[in-house]
């Protein structure tokens, strides 16, 4: 049941800030995670900072000199379909329309979705665990076959955004608006380890706004794709997937970025594999060792060792549709 909670729409970033900063208020974009998590009590809230009225937060644009903004606010959808996005930066485009379903797509914005919180079922459920300040991961000794292979510990949730992995591997900063100003860091520093926090998975301080994320011009011969394997075929989030941009030039690998969701507690990128990549042909038999250089050192829960070979699967078939042209 959802307790209640007071409503504020503003109108403008810095009125954002400062209602987001008051204790108990939470942001609101397209409320599809955080009315789910109200609803079944995962935490409460005081108030709700509605972000909808602030115009500056919405759509796609060209950044001069290059690459593009994307406001906070943006839909999923938007995104999914933009024709900017599709033929500079596959990658996103298909992670956008391999979020959710098409419904949440509409109302989803890609802040929220980097934002949302975890969808491990003990922290979803009525369990005391870790993340919402307990004492035990119920996980370890419980039911682990959706939860992480890398990175884990002491909690071993899974980060559930698709847009996360793919904008990692496409080397996305985020802007980030609070009550001391506005800060643009790469969104590979935006999430953090259980290791360094156990109860959030970003870097996000009380009343700060993640605002926009921004996209450098692509690299010449860039190719980039993200692909993602479900439990259930029709929406689903990610049991593992891999975000991948290589650059390419006579025939080599020049560059390469690689990033596993459904795996790790936050978008994981495999430093392993972009060493098996970089230098090579990318072929067949590249993408085979670098898609087992991924999973070389993941740690499996008792209940979830089939990840490993799945997310090695998965790399492969994306490498091996880069190789053919993307
Ligand atoms: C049934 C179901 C299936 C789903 N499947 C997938 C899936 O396969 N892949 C996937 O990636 N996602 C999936 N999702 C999640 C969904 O895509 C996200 O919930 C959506 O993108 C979140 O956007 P929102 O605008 O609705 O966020 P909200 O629900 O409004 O907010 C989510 C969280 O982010 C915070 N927040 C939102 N915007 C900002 C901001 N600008 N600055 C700071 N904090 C902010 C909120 O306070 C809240 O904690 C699924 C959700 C459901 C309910």
């Amino acid at each position: 049941m959802l307790s209640q909670f007071g409503y504020k729409r503003v109108a403008s970033v810095k009125e954002a800030v400062d209602a987001a900063g008051r204790p108990g208020a939470r942001i609101l974009a397209g409320g599809t995670d955080l009315l789910g998590c109200l609803r079944d009590e995962v935490f409460t809230a005081g108030a709700l900072v509605s972000l909808k009225g602030i115009k500056e937060l919405k759509g796609i644009s060209p950044r001069p000199g290059g690459g593009l903004r994307i406001g906070a606010l943006t839909t999923l959808t938007e995104i999914a379909e933009n024709r900017q996005v599709a033929s500079s930066y596959p990658a996103l485009a298909q992670a956008a329309a391999a979020a959710a379903s098409p419904q949440l797509r509409n109302q989803g914005s890609v802040g929220g979705n980097l934002c949302q919180r975890p969808r491990c079922w003990y922290f979803r459920g009525d369990f005391p665990c870790l993340r919402k300040g307990g004492q035990t991961c119920f996980a370890v000794m419980g039911e682990n076959e959706f939860h992480c292979i890398f990175g884990g510990g002491p909690c071993y949730i899974v980060h559930p955004s698709d847009t996360a992995p793919a904008l990692v591997s496409l080397d996305a900063k985020v802007s980030i608006a609070g009550p001391h100003g506005v800060r643009t860091i790469p969104l590979a520093s935006f999430f953090v380890l259980p290791e360094v926090s156990v109860v959030k998975e970003n870097v996000l301080m009380p009343g700060e706004v993640l605002t926009e994320i921004l996209l450098d011009a692509p690299r010449p011969g860039a190719r980039s794709a993200y692909r993602k394997v479900r439990e259930r075929g029709a929406f689903d989030f990610a049991l593992a997937g891999a975000a991948v941009v290589v650059s390419l030039a006579g025939g080599k690998v020049q560059t390469a970025r690689v990033v596993l969701s459904g795996v790790a507690p936050v978008p994981w990128r495999s430093a392993e594999a972009e060493k098996a990549l970089v230098g090579k042909s990318l072929d067949a038999a590249t993408a085979a060792s670098a898609a087992a250089a991924a999973v070389k050192d993941a740690t499996p829960l008792p209940r979830n060792e089939y990840k490993a070979p799945l997310v090695r699967g998965v790399l492969e078939e994306t490498l091996i549709r880069l190789s053919e042209g993307g």
